[in-house]
């Protein structure tokens, strides 16, 4: 079943697009001797799309998992909505809440049903009444196209449909913005679209992301820009149709002309 959009009732995105959202600024990390995040700094704005590429090991995981504060920082900051992430506590629980996170490995609740995957959060976090959540739940899982599948447990589904599952319980907390590290890297070929599909419509829609990916379509159909990461540094900052016509750096293209 192919995925359908329609915006949300619940949803605050596309308002006061354009203006800063998430705000790195000199942010280090180390791991013992690796220099895993070096100086990064970038903005991402209300309603924009980044595509986060780079060779394995260059920092990409690492960046997702600091702006939702799974890991910590050596220095730097990362705000988000004008708040800089704390280091602990109930803000970070807040912070968290307002950033949706999808991984390559669909992390689903096995011994929960879909529908509870997605009614969780919003009863435990937020104290949504377990009639509104469902409701909440079945709207978005009809709109990854999972409605049918609501009873079900995560591992009866397949790759694709449980990534969709995914996707839509991060959108039942109604986040500002979505990370998403590598969410087709462990689906079959042939349920790498119906992912990626997912993933355009709420670019359309005016979901603010960042993407890490290796699917230069997704990028270029959907992305404002690319990070190019290297080292722990973002190597280039480009539009796709500059980041894939005209790499400037020889690290993008020994890296462009592996995958390409
Ligand atoms: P990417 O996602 O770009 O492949 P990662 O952010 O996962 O890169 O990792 C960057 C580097 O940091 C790698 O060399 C990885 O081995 C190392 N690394 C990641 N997590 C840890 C950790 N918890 N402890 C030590 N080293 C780590
Ligand atoms: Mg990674």
């Amino acid at each position: 079943m192919q995925p359908t959009f329609s915006a949300p009732s619940t949803s605050n995105i596309s308002v006061r697009r354009g203006e800063p959202l998430v705000v790195i600024d000199h942010v280090e990390k180390h791991y013992g001797d690796l220099h895993v995040l070096n100086d990064i700094n970038t903005v991402v704005n209300r309603g924009e799309v980044v595509v986060v590429i780079g060779p394995s090991g260059s920092g990409k995981s690492t960046l997702c998992r600091a702006i939702n504060r799974l890991e910590t920082i050596d220095s730097g900051t990362i705000a988000i909505d004008g708040e800089v992430l704390p280091e602990e506590g109930k803000e970070l629980a807040q912070l968290r809440a307002d950033v949706g996170m999808v991984f390559q490995s669909f992390n689903l609740f096995a011994h929960k049903t879909v529908l509870e995957n997605v009614t969780l959060a919003p009863i435990k976090v937020k104290g949504m009444k377990k009639a509104e959540a469902e409701r909440l739940a079945m709207e978005l899982l009809d709109r990854v196209g999972v409605a049918n599948q609501a009873q079900k447990m995560p591992a009866q589904l397949s790759g694709g449909q449980q990534q969709r599952v995914a996707i839509a319980r991060s959108l039942a907390m109604n986040p500002k913005l979505i990370l998403m590290d590598e969410p087709t890297s462990a689906l079959d070929p042939e349920m790498i679209n119906e992912v990626l599909d997912v993933m355009v419509g709420l670019a359309e829609q005016g979901m603010t992301m960042i993407v890490v990916t290796h699917e230069m379509g997704f990028a270029r159909k959907a992305a404002d820009r690319v990070l190019f990461m290297a080292d722990g540094q973002i190597v280039e900052e480009a539009t796709p149709a500059e980041f894939f016509s005209r790499p400037k750096s020889h690290r993008a293209q020994d890296f462009l002309s592996k995958i390409l």
